[in-house]
């Protein structure tokens, strides 16, 4: 039996190999069956309690989240959703739903700006109206918005008593590059322990719930069991492990400018119901856009305007990452950028149209850096 069922999988289209295969295949059936057996085995489901994935939607709750529930639920998997307060609290029964099926619910601030632009009070401000519609269903994780972060804005998350929580598989489903493309890329870069950012909210996400139909089994198959976070005691797994890299930025729904920069607000006093740690405060760069907009439709010659300074600079970079997720270079300076300053004129016909990033990094001192990602549209054609 293990021989009819082993042989036409092995390659024994390759001829002056054929012979060789086959007898090396009678050999293990006969003498070692266990062998064929437990690789059989291991083709199919029996989750194994060393296979998680943690599946989280962020920009939600919106009206595709029902069907991610019952999709979640006809497969007994666990999920996290990232939710933004101002989305929430126009449906606090989907928030109920949520929890009471046993996933995650994690911070997603409430009108979703990129953390490292605003204030300090800003900061608190939108993590605690978040919290205050959560309630205690609130499970302590912070997502930033784009995955955006700098010192100053991981401080404030562990002054606020929050967790990070990012991610290691991004699929990019808010582009919409086809329910099969996002499938296949978090199919092929699974991981025990692994944590998926896909989105359940912030523009049509049909793409990323056909998706879902295609990972869920998929993955089922491959023995993985699909958990929660943020909640019942378990933590961010990124948390346990080294820091991550920089990711690349989340889902493109800021159509707010850039606010002013944070200098010198995290030394601002906290409001009154957040515990704050007594440290030395660390020296504070600004990373900050002034031009273009985020979210702004750009074509054809664009000058890209912005502050980038720190009290240990060294340099700042200017970068593109493009829809397909590949960065390219756009400008450099050895010079801090004390006040709005023209970086570069961005020849924008040189890219192809879509929704990329801009990204900038201010280096410091130890080749640390401060960054921030501005969405934009480009559209020459
Ligand atoms: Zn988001």
């Amino acid at each position: 039996m293990h021989i009819l069922t082993a042989i036409p999988t092995q390659p024994i289209a390759i001829s002056r190999n054929s012979a060789w295969l086959v007898a090396i295949i009678l050999f293990v059936c006969i003498f070692w069956p266990e062998a064929v057996a437990s690789a059989e085995e291991t083709n199919q489901a029996a989750p194994s309690p060393d296979k998680v994935l943690y599946l989280t939607f962020d920009d939600g709750p919106s009206d595709y989240t029902q069907e991610i529930l019952d999709l979640l639920a006809r497969y007994d998997a666990k999920a996290t959703f990232f939710v933004i307060g101002r989305a929430a609290a126009s449906q606090p029964e989907l928030i109920e739903i949520i929890f009471a099926a046993g996933h995650g619910l994690g911070n997603h601030t409430y009108n979703h700006p990129s953390l490292p632009s605003v204030s300090r009070e800003r900061m608190v401000d939108e993590v605690a109206k978040t919290a205050a519609v959560l309630g205690d269903r609130d499970g302590g994780c912070l997502r930033p918005p784009y995955g955006a972060r700098n010192a100053a804005v991981v401080k404030n998350t562990e002054q606020l008593g929050y967790q990070l929580a990012l991610w290691t598989i991004d699929p990019r489903d808010w582009a919409r590059p086809g329910a099969r493309v996002i499938a296949n890329h978090v199919i092929t870069h699974a991981h025990p322990d692994g944590v998926v950012v896909m989105h359940d909210g912030g523009g049509n996400r049909a793409q990323t719930v056909a998706a879902l139909r295609i990972i869920l089994p998929a993955l089922a198959k491959q023995g993985y069991r699909f958990a929660a976070m943020c909640r019942d005691g378990v933590a961010p797994p990124l948390q346990k492990q080294a820091p991550p890299p920089m990711p690349p930025s989340s889902a493109p729904i800021l159509t707010t400018s850039a606010p002013s920069a944070n200098k010198g607000s995290a030394n601002a006093s906290a409001t009154d119901d957040v515990a704050v740690e007594e440290a030395p405060p660390a020296p504070l760069g600004v990373v900050s856009f002034t031009s273009p907009k985020a979210g702004a439709t750009v074509r054809g010659v664009v000058a890209v305007t912005a502050v980038a300074t720190h009290p240990t600079f060294r340099k700042w970079q200017l970068d593109l990452i493009l829809d397909g997720g590949s960065d390219t270079f756009l400008a450099l300076g050895e010079a801090p950028a004390d006040e709005p300053t023209e970086l570069v004129r961005w020849d924008t016909a040189l890219y192809p149209d879509g929704e990329h990033q801009l990204r900038l990094r201010v280096v410091y001192e130890g080749m640390n850096y401060d960054e921030i990602l501005l969405p934009v549209t480009v559209a020459n054609q």
